[in-house]
């Protein structure tokens, strides 16, 4: 069963007096364990598009389905729900909560999910030991590199040990050095989960390092 399911996904935004449709159609299968790469121009509805796989967004029509449930139908709590038990989101930047630790930072997640605290600490403190960033467990955000606070950032959003990752350019903010080391961590930490991703990004050198790629053209998945 696919860890994502998007069927005819439709969605159009109010420009002045026009409509502009964003997505048209759009469809794709993501299998248990598959990292696809989801390129397109800016603009092309990328961000849109995960927006409504990750349940954040409604589509004005077609189909989402995560785990192979029909989320469409869903009410708010139930989507809620599953987002935070079942999708991790990596943006471009990290949105790491500035007053709190990087520890803390993947522990809260996993509290508002229900995890007793002592057990999300040890799981964070797991997680920040596979980045690498054990030493910088106590460090506030602002104390962190730019590749620090994009790990942690990738951290929590496995925190809650999701099947679908999505990720908007998860290295678009950092130095082509510092990008290409942390997208091969996080490469390397979701095959290690065996999560599906789907991870949108300009950069065709990082596409390539993914299972295959899907290019969105004119609101339409185009399977390369
Ligand atoms: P990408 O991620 O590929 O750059 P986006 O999904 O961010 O594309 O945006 C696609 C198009 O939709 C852009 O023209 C953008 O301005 C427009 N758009 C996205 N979100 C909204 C919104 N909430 N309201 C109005 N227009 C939007
Ligand atoms: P990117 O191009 O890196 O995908 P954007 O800056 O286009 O990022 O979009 C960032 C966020 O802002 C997305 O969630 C998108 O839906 C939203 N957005 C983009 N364009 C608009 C817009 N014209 N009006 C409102 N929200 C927008």
């Amino acid at each position: 069963e696919p860890v994502l399911a998007l069927q005819g996904l439709t969605r159009s935004f109010r420009q002045g007096r026009d409509a502009l449709k964003v997505l048209d159609d759009a469809g794709l299968v993501l299998g248990a364990g598959e990292i696809i790469a989801l390129v397109g121009p800016s603009g092309a509805g990328k961000s849109t598009l995960l927006q409504i796989a990750g349940l954040l967004e409604y589509p004005d029509a077609g189909e989402v389905r995560i785990d192979g449930e029909d989320c469409g139908k869903l009410s708010d709590d139930r989507r809620t729900a599953i987002r935070r038990r079942k999708v991790g989101f990596v943006y471009q930047y990290h949105h790491l909560l500035p007053e709190f630790s990087a520890l803390e930072n993947i522990v809260l997640p996993q509290m508002i999910a229900g995890t007793p605290r002592a057990k999300a600490a040890v799981r964070g403190r797991e997680l920040l030991d596979r980045m690498g960033l054990l030493p910088r467990a106590d460090h506030r955000p602002g104390q962190l590199s730019g590749g620090e606070q994009q790990r942690v950032a990738i951290a929590r959003a496995l925190a809650n040990a999701p099947s679908l990752l999505l990720a908007d350019e998860p290295t678009g903010n950092l130095d082509p050095n510092t990008a290409e080391i942390v997208f091969d961590e996080l490469l390397r930490l979701v095959r290690g989960a065996g999560l599906g991703a789907l991870i949108a990004t300009h950069n065709p050198e990082l596409a390539r390092r993914m299972d295959r790629m899907v290019t969105l053209r004119a609101g339409r998945i185009e399977t390369a």
